[in-house]
């Protein structure tokens, strides 16, 4: 069975036995929840999660494209990959960068 995490997402259909896993296993989640694209898998139970946003610059009256990256921890059950849409929720710290994890591939 897996666990409600309390937001709006429904649990993946695949079951997993991590520890880190927010439906799956005892990981809470809290804080911001974050849309964004996988841009890399390549580390094992870790993608990077990029997202756009604007910048005004008010000199210029215009906007200039920013990009942050944020790690964040992958779930066996979730298994996402480079060119995903996923949300990633807040989550205590994983390690030293890590501290969201994947809850949610959005598929189109
Ligand atoms: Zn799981």
């Amino acid at each position: 069975m897996a666990r409600n995490i309390g937001l709006d997402i429904s649990a993946p259909e695949t079951e997993c036995s991590d520890m880190n896993c927010p439906f799956h296993g005892i990981l809470p989640v809290r804080g911001q929840v974050i849309t964004g694209k996988v841009v890399s898998d390549r580390m094992d139970g870790t993608v990077v999660v990029a997202r756009d946003y604007l910048h005004e610059v008010k000199k210029y009256n215009r906007y200039e494209k920013r990009l942050s990256k944020f790690h964040a921890h992958n779930p066996p059950c979730i298994h996402a990959k480079v060119g995903d849409i996923v949300t990633i929720a807040e989550c205590r710290p994983l390690s030293k960068t890590k501290n969201f994890v994947v809850v949610e591939v959005k598929k189109e």
